[in-house]
């Protein structure tokens, strides 16, 4: 009897045990199962944090594209491309609003525009190629007189203007001078041919023609054709005398009406 409850009771030890066994091996494969899941749940927020950094990568690299094409275009619509000088179009926004500052400021501005002497000689006798050539070098030649905060422009084919901001009519008849010289002494044999490139400036400032950049562009042109009728090759400047002068030259029309 006692034999045979000590059997039993080592079958419900043996049953115990292996109820035991199995519980916990389910519970390993439990963990294994809850590890794997997290694993994977690891994996996947890694693929994902690492997909969302390509495509924000993505999103920056498209938008710096995009802005460096816009400023591409941007400049290209303000560049005349064989000088890499601001075109009409630029100059006269640029030089609008340094104006309207300058007159707020209450100080001085002024305009120095010349156009390159017998110019059309030059492309017929040496070439396209050549004129094409002077006109990067004049472009070079002036801008380097030039300070930062003056804008250069070319406004035309052979014609370019100045304007510079703080700078009186006598400070910009210098600058004018200066680069008239220096265009004499561009070295025009590294293009092949041997010439000299000259050009007629016209000076016009705040002083005598206000802020006004039409007003400073149509006396600086007036000078321009007196530095071509004069002989070219030389500054005029639309100093008060010269004003005075083109006063009473329009109004000798009206005279000779008036005698008749
Ligand atoms: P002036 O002394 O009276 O100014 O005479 P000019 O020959 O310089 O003036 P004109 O207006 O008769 O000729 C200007 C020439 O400039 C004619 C045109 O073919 C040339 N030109 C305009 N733009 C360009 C350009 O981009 N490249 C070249 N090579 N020539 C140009
Ligand atoms: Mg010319
Ligand atoms: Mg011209």
């Amino acid at each position: 009897m006692a034999h045979q409850s000590d059997v039993k009771a080592r079958e419900l030890a043996y049953e115990i045990v292996r109820h035991e066994t199995q519980q916990k091996t389910k519970e390993i494969e439990l963990l294994q199962a809850q590890q794997r899941l997290e694993r994977e749940n690891t994996q996947k927020a890694q693929l994902t944090t690492l997909f969302l950094a390509i495509l924000l990568a993505g999103i920056v690299f498209w938008a710096f594209q995009v802005k460096r094409h816009q400023q591409q275009l941007k400049k290209l619509a303000q560049t005349d491309s064989l000088t890499g000088l601001g075109n009409r179009h630029f100059f006269t926004q640029k030089s609008e609003r340094a104006l309207v500052e300058a007159a707020r400021a209450g100080e001085p501005a002024s305009l120095v525009m010349f156009d390159l002497d017998h110019f059309k000689a030059i492309n017929d006798t040496y070439g396209h190629g050549a004129g094409d050539w002077v006109l990067k070098q004049v472009g070079k030649t002036c801008s380097a007189h030039c300070r930062k905060i003056d804008y250069i422009g070319r406004i035309g084919g052979e014609e370019f203007a100045i304007l510079l901001r703080g700078i009186d009519l006598a400070g910009a008849e210098r600058l004018a001078e200066e680069c008239r010289s220096q265009l004499a002494k561009i070295d025009t044999r590294d293009c092949g041919y041997s010439f000299v490139v000259t050009g007629s400036f016209g000076v016009s400032s705040s002083a005598q023609s206000g802020y006004d950049l039409s007003r400073l562009l149509s006396h600086a042109d007036q000078m321009l054709y007196r530095a071509k009728n004069e002989g070219r090759n030389r500054v005029c400047a639309y100093t008060a005398e010269a004003a005075a002068d083109y006063r009473s030259m329009r109004r000798a029309p009206s005279l000779s009406v008036v005698n008749r």
